[in-house]
């Protein structure tokens, strides 16, 4: 333990020290807070805690997993497994799998991703026969999301006057039966959106005071990180169970708080002394992760912000480059400048591709940059999006495995009971769901009683709809005895899903069999991986509930290298040594939602400061005179972030009197656009201040760094090298080296080389820059 505590500066190992009683730590960005965290469970099994005693909530089920990693390398992997780590929403499903039946609902209760809701409450609209453009489901949605995350029950929304007259002055006077038809039909399927997770939680630990006595017995230590992002929901569950043993540890920043849309509360931290007595607070003070002019940059920025603590951020790391700004004339040309960048940067210091960030505001802004970077032949990744359980595909198969484990799931029968086409239209579903409805049923149970009822239904579709059901039955039972994979693998031949897929023959179609095949090797890895955990046994149910909370980022398994492209939102946490922040724009970042009030303001601010604190080396940031929005080819202006970062630390690779908008008007992209409406980018008088004029030595660097050439086909070719074993060669950084191995093919061709000064290394024949002799 000693050596690992030589690990932490004196604040930090104060912090992991701290024995029992609450405690928090709000500090700057970089400055360790993850780290203490993770050195605090070490600390406390060392002392012998037990580790089924200790709960940890991450923001993603990765930092989790990241987490226990790195505690296992310590306390050794059999002490790690009994850890309760994760995100809110995992953890408090795992609880209430095992407490279910005291909410009335199933233990195998199935999970609705948002999908999955909007869904449902677009349906609910329509049986209403209510105007779907003034109910406009997402925001529906969103509504009910936020009622439950403050817990409004409906119960509680019937009688809140203020409540019912905000919505009926919104015009949607009927929000309310919508939120109470959700709920019932959400119950009667035996399932629970996200924010009932928590919801259900604190409805567990208050009706329930025994129950709420085995928690807090339980978890005697209970470390949250990220604090500031928890919302109401979440902060209420976390007192409760640290009610009685007071071992509470909180780590967050005020500054990077930036979930307020999403319920958020930064009060949660404000208030965390009045809540608990004797608080221990800690300060971190020193960033381990950027360089001077990152530190300091950011410091610049978010002092702007009148809300907020009083906290110090420096760093000893070196001083750095400064920022580089730079501005494009479309987004086309962004992501060209981002590809380049990220290509030459990689091939002068030999980096991976993981090396690399780019950060954008909205997720439309992906497209640009992915084509820019598939031109050049750069892997990269998207966050966020789609996540790979939500493609069509396999949400059919996952739909087909939720029904087998809760038959009563409404939304997964809607889905797959005509897919593939069984002849049961819509109108027959129509009648099954009123039928559900009149009887208190789900659809399956009506469905298994049809011959009852006068349904209106014909004999032939009667029988049709008994075989589905039949097919369902009988891998329920194949489910007692089998495990995961070879369920999920007998569901896919005789559904007849694949089968429909290799029909189509398209390219899609293959990629569509691919994904399914993707994800049988999914629950395979589950199964296997699962069997070894204390409490887990690789069921079904296990993998499905696994699948319903995995974000875009717990999908990263770090086995192929590429480049991250991600939402701000996401990156929260993360480090990279270059980050690209693109669409630095009015209107855009900060967003045109959000300029109404200060505090809208203040938090896009904040969200600049988690932007440029990812950078370890170097950050960029990006702008482009004009940019489609709405379908419009709008000008734009360069954000008011960039101003406000102090100039010393920045450097334009456009001078800034060469700002003039001369060359917007004259570009023929402008087409059919009303010019009278252009507006200057930039003001046109005077040279730019001393520090926006690059240094002789900047500059060097800067000429140094070429766009590279496009040829339309791919990746540029670099001078191919023929090597052979045994041959000697000189690299411009490792020195004179000898190669020992070489293996795979085309783009991929590597070689192992023994170099006199840098040892063995493994370098990507097409980026290394290799002298042969
Ligand atoms: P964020 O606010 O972005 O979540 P954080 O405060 O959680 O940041 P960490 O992620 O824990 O900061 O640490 C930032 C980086 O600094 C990590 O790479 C971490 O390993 C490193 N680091 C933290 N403390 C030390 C230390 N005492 N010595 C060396 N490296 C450190
Ligand atoms: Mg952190």
């Amino acid at each position: 333990m000693e050596q690992y505590l030589a690990q932490l500066n004196e604040p930090q190992r104060e912090a992991v020290l701290h024995k029992d009683g609450p405690m928090m730590v709000i500090a700057g960005a970089g400055s360790g807070k993850t780290r203490v965290l993770t050195f605090r469970i070490t600390y406390l099994m060392s002392l012998g805690v037990d580790s089924f005693n200790i709960l940890a909530l991450t923001f993603t089920n990765k930092a989790a997993r990241e987490m226990k990693k790195r505690i296992a390398e310590i306390v050794g992997n059999s002490e790690a497994k009994n850890l309760w780590m994760g995100t809110f929403h995992s953890v408090f499903a795992r609880m209430l799998r095992y407490e279910a039946d005291k909410l009335g609902y199933p233990n195998n209760f199935t999970i609705y991703d948002t999908q999955d809701s909007q869904r449902l409450i677009s349906a609910i609209i329509k049986e209403m026969q209510l105007d779907k453009d003034i109910y406009k489901y997402k925001q529906v949605y969103s509504r009910i999301s936020s009622y439950k995350n403050s817990l409004i029950t409906v119960k509680a929304y019937f009688q809140n006057p203020e409540l019912i007259e905000a919505d009926a002055m919104a015009k949607r006077p009927r929000l309310g039966d919508i939120y109470k038809e959700y709920v019932d039909r959400c119950f009667k399927a035996g399932a629970m959106d996200f924010d009932d997770l928590l919801l259900k939680t604190n409805e567990l630990l208050t009706r329930f005071p025994d129950v709420l006595a085995k928690y807090q017995d339980r978890f005697r230590y209970i470390l949250v990180d990220e604090y500031q992002d928890t919302n109401h929901s979440q902060y209420l569950i976390v007192r409760a169970l640290s009610d009685r043993f007071q071992n509470i540890c909180v780590v967050g920043d005020d500054a990077q708080s930036i979930y307020a849309f999403r319920g958020a509360n930064i009060n949660n931290i404000l208030n965390f002394q009045r809540d608990y007595d004797e608080v221990a607070s800690f300060r971190l003070e020193q960033n381990y992760r950027s360089t001077k002019n990152i530190v300091q940059a950011a410091n610049s920025v978010i002092e702007k912000n009148k809300t907020r603590l009083d906290k110090v951020v420096w760093t000893a790391n070196d001083e750095g480059a400064p920022i580089i700004v730079n501005r494009l004339v479309t987004d086309a040309e962004e992501g060209r400048f981002v590809a380049s960048s990220i290509f030459e940067t990689k091939m002068k210091e030999q980096l991976l591709n993981g090396a690399f960030a780019i950060l954008y505001r909205t997720n439309a802004q992906s497209r640009a940059m992915e084509d820019a970077l598939r031109k050049k032949d750069i892997p990269y990744r998207i966050y966020g999006g789609l996540s790979f359980y939500q493609r069509k595909e396999v949400k059919d198969v996952l739909s087909y495995l939720r029904l087998l484990i809760n038959p009563k799931d409404e939304e997964a029968i809607k889905r797959v009971i005509n897919y593939p086409a069984r002849g049961i239209g819509q109108t027959t579903m129509d009648k099954l769901t009123i039928a559900a409805k009149q009887y208190d049923r789900s659809i399956f149970e009506v469905i298994e009683h049809i011959d009852q009822l006068e349904l209106g239904i014909n004999a032939g579709t009667r029988t049709k709809l008994k075989n589905f059901v039949n097919m369902i039955k009988s891998f329920a039972i194949m489910s007692e005895k089998e495990d995961a994979f070879a369920v999920a693998e007998a569901v896919t031949k005789k559904t007849g899903l694949v089968q429909e897929l290799k029909k189509d023959g398209t390219p899609e179609g293959i990629a569509r069999i691919e994904n399914i095949e993707e994800l049988l090797n999914g629950i395979r890895d589950f199964v296997e991986g699962q069997q070894e955990l204390a409490d887990a046994t690789g069921s079904l149910a296990e993998f499905l509930e696994d699948v319903a909370l995995a974000t875009t980022l717990d999908n990263d398994t770090g086995d192929d290298d590429r480049v991250s492209l991600m939402t701000i939102h996401l990156a929260k946490g993360l480090e990279f040594p270059y980050v690209y922040i693109v669409g630095m724009e009015e209107d855009l970042f900060p967003s045109a939602m959000s300029m109404n009030t200060r505090s809208e303001l203040e938090e896009e601010r904040r969200l600049f400061y988690v932007a440029l604190t990812r950078a370890e080396k170097q950050a960029y940031l990006t702008y482009t005179q004009s940019r489609y929005r709405w379908g419009k080819l709008i000008d734009a202006e360069p954000s008011r972030f960039i101003e406000e970062i102090d100039d010393q630390f920045l450097m334009h690779m456009v001078p800034q009197d060469d700002y003039r908008y001369k060359p917007l008007i004259d570009r023929d992209i402008f087409g059919e656009v009303d010019k009278s409406k252009l507006r200057q980018t930039k003001p046109t008088a005077g040279t730019p201040p001393p520090s926006h004029r690059p240094t002789d030595e900047q500059l060097r660097k800067l000429r140094s760094i070429k766009p590279v050439q496009d040829n339309g086909q791919g990746l540029p070719k670099v001078m191919p090298i023929s090597l052979v074993p045994g041959q000697e060669v000189e690299h411009m950084r490792f020195g004179k080296g000898k190669v020992i191995k070489i293996d795979g093919v085309g783009q991929d061709k590597k070689a192992e080389i023994n170099f006199d000064n840098g040892g063995i290394k493994k370098l990507l024949l097409r980026f290394a820059k290799l002298k042969v002799f």
